[in-house]
């Protein structure tokens, strides 16, 4: 019992933070909330200094407990009530859309956010707003990785196989990834994997936490990883590694692939990339004599204007050797962000529908019209990827208005001062945020909403693996849910809450006039804003597509370790591997694409002689908005920094910790020096988790890649200068 002799309350969840989703079990005793580990198959108890520290944030001074508006007189942001931020916000988006059309008003997501929540926010801007214009965070990190299973699978899951698989595998290549700093408790994967005799292997430009647990590190010049996959790919024809017969009968398209990757001989791979021969062909022997093998890429692959051809490139070594479905064995990619699997899966992507469903395809589009109660006709179509959108806000084509649920653009986004710019041109932005982050520092109105602790949902994992998170206590006074908000605004814009059906959709919605349709308003209200009631309706809405949720109800949820999708039937079984009889492809088979190298959208030169690229910390998580305030985390990582190799900070005059600047053709950031052998002498590296000064996304290139829409973070051209004193 406790000190007021109540007994504590507890409740068994899952971390805020990354796709990992860590198991937890949040008590609260007398109103102090602590975290204790979980068993659970993904952390087994394990969980980095973020999931530790994450209930500090719930009773943080600084978090966010009532509206704010700015005042037109002193332009401040002010506290207000939440009939004037609504007000507001409904006046503002009515303005708006009479004077410029409903896709004046723009919507950005994230992929943090709840899968209820991605749901609600797809239907929000399509049935409510009627607006196009709808694009989340996830695009600036795995759109790449999505884009290239989607072709090559027919279907996109970060993996396709349960994450103790890795435990597993003879051979594993992690490429683009470093989670012994972003999701540590997979290590212990890693670690029985070299136990057992396995090999690990990393690509990566940087000798990170991660490489130094490698059995071997190839170390490419950054925006070379298409080639060392090509290359490993020849090597693997060449000495007789590719599984022939898996190729004849389960794939399609391997002639151009062979075609291709017939002119990438080790030698030309090494001298563009920097990764010696000998390397390349122990990488390509330790996969292709493995009984189990498995390749895993991240963001440092994805990252790219040729994102998905990179990608592609190592789905295509993948498929090659016949690992895609083999027990033990396959391709898959690490998913970033909390949901970041979720949240790509239930219509807050500009081109989808839920159910991971195109929303250019009529079919799909009738099926989530019948489930919305509304005309397919009226459904608008596909809006135009994040980095896009955020681009033309403001401009005479673009939306006028906009609002940000779970997301801070303002640190996050490429050529971030030019995006900042955009922003400020607005005639109504709003943000729904715990804490102000920089972008809701900008904001006409802000939102205060509830945190992860606050609201139950479900979050869908890196594994495809759907989990339940469960609220511990309310909110506190003056905090409201996404899921609320979405509902009060629909109210308020449509004069009738929104409709949300635990059955089968019963006619229009919001149109309907009778009294007693009426008075039922607040009921609907009410149902809008239960997590549970919208998430029956995304399981009807996504039955039959891609990311099938039909078969998976909460007490299913409950009663196991969470449930893989697809699962289309409540009797029949769910999905934790896929691929073993065949791909969700029209006839069955998975597709080689031929994918070419070609050079960084900006190369370096005599201006800007060095190559930049972009990461994470332990510490820190995304843009930094929660985890910056957390006191044990600033202190393990108090400010940014510039990862400089000694040679090039002796070339420079620079010292350990003197301040730099770092300047590219769109902006530059200032940080401390780091000097560090770990990184290559013509490369520079900072972690993006800061703002203000130190934004290392006030530089990246915002060159975009043409399939997934995904922003070139991983590689752009920079000076370094000592800040004179
Ligand atoms: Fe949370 Fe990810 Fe850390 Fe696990 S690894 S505790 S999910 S931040």
């Amino acid at each position: 019992a406790t000190a007021s002799g109540h007994p504590p309350r507890e409740v068994a969840t899952h971390c805020p933070y990354c796709a990992l989703q860590c198991g937890m079990t949040l008590r609260d005793q007398d109103g102090r909330v602590s975290v204790l580990p979980r068993q659970f198959p993904t952390n087994r108890g394990g969980l980095c200094q973020k999931g530790w520290t994450s209930a500090e944030l719930l009773t943080h001074p600084d978090r966010l407990t009532t509206p704010l508006l700015r005042d037109p007189a002193s332009g401040e942001l002010r506290p207000a009530g939440w009939e004037a931020a609504l007000d507001r916000i409904a006046t503002g988006i009515g303005e708006v859309q009479r004077r410029h059309g409903r896709d004046a008003v723009a919507v950005f997501g994230g992929g943090g956010l709840t899968n209820e929540k991605a749901y609600a926010l797809g239907k929000f801007a399509r049935v409510t707003l009627g607006t196009r214009n709808i694009d989340y965070n996830g695009r600036f990190c795995m759109s790449s990785a999505a884009a290239a299973g989607m072709r090559a699978f027919g279907v996109d899951r970060g993996l396709p196989f349960p994450l103790s698989d890795l435990g597993h595998a003879d051979t594993l290549v992690l490429v683009g990834a470093n989670p012994a700093e972003t999701m540590p408790p997979l290590v212990r994967w890693l670690t029985e994997l070299r136990q057992r005799g396995g090999r690990l292997i990393v690509v990566d430009p940087r000798v990170t936490a991660t490489a130094r647990q490698a059995d071997l590190h190839l170390q490419p010049l950054p925006g070379t990883d298409l080639a060392v996959a090509n290359a490993l790919l020849h090597i693997a024809l060449t000495e007789g590694y590719v599984d022939d017969d898996y190729v004849a009968t389960r794939t399609t398209g391997f002639t151009d692939v062979r075609r291709t990757v017939a002119g990438w001989w080790p030698a030309r791979a090494e001298a563009l990339s920097g990764v010696p021969v000998a390397d390349l062909e122990a990488t390509a022997r330790a996969l292709g004599t493995a009984k189990r093998a498995i390749i895993l890429t991240a963001r440092g692959a994805e990252q790219h204007a040729k994102g998905v051809d990179t990608v592609t490139a190592f789905v295509n070594l993948a498929l090659a050797l016949g690992l895609p479905g083999r027990p033990g064995s396959g391709y898959g990619c690490l998913t970033g962000q909390g949901n970041g699997q979720g949240g790509r899966e239930h219509g807050q992507k500009a081109d989808q529908l839920p159910g991971y469903r195109r929303i250019d395809d009529p079919a799909a589009r009738a099926h989530v019209a019948q489930v919305w109660g509304v005309s397919a006709d009226d459904l608008p179509g596909p809006g135009v990827p994040a980095y896009q959108l955020l681009d033309s806000l403001g401009t005479s084509d673009g939306p006028r208005a906009l609002l940000v649920f779970g997301s801070n653009p303002v640190v996050s986004a490429p050529r971030a001062a030019r995006i900042e710019s955009r922003l400020r041109e607005l005639d109504l932005l709003v943000v729904t945020d715990l804490l102000l982050s920089e972008t809701a520092a900008l904001a006409d109105v802000v939102l205060p909403t509830a945190q992860w602790a606050e609201e139950d949902g479900t979050m869908t994992n890196l594994e495809g693996r759907v989990l339940r998170r469960r609220a511990l206590r309310p909110p506190p006074p003056g905090v409201r849910t996404d899921l609320a908000i979405l509902a009060t605004l629909t109210t308020r814009l449509k004069g009738r809450a929104p409709s949300y059906r635990l059955a089968q959709s019963r006619g229009p919605l919001l149109t309907a006039d009778s009294d007693a349709e009426a008075a039922a308003d607040s009921e609907r209200e009410a149902r809008a804003a239960d997590p549970r009631t919208v998430f029956a309706e995304l399981r009807r809405a996504s039955a039959g597509g891609i990311a099938d949720y039909a078969g998976i109800g909460w007490d299913r949820i409950d009663a196991a370790d969470g449930v893989f999708w697809p699962c289309p039937r409540e009797d029949g079984p769910d999905s934790p591997r896929l691929f073993a009889d065949g791909f969700p492809t029209p006839d069955g088979r998975a597709r080689f694409h031929p994918v070419e190298h070609r050079p960084a959208a900006e190369e370096v030169c005599a201006e800007y002689p060095l190559h930049f690229t972009t990461g994470r910390v332990l510490a820190q998580y995304q843009s930094g908005t929660q985890t910056r305030r957390v006191a044990a985390l600033r202190q393990a990582a108090p400010d940014a920094f510039v990862e400089l190799h000694p040679d090039l900070a002796g070339r420079l005059g620079v010292a350990d910790g003197e301040p730099v600047r770092v300047l590219s053709r769109r902006g530059e950031f200032r940080a401390p020096a780091r000097l560090s052998p770990a990184i290559r002498p013509d490369t520079v590296f900072a972690p993006f988790h800061w703002g203000g000064a130190a934004r290392a996304n006030s530089v990246t290139n915002d060159a975009v890649d043409p399939i997934s829409g995904m922003p070139e973070f991983k590689i752009c051209a920079v000076r370094v200068e000592r800040v004179a004193s």
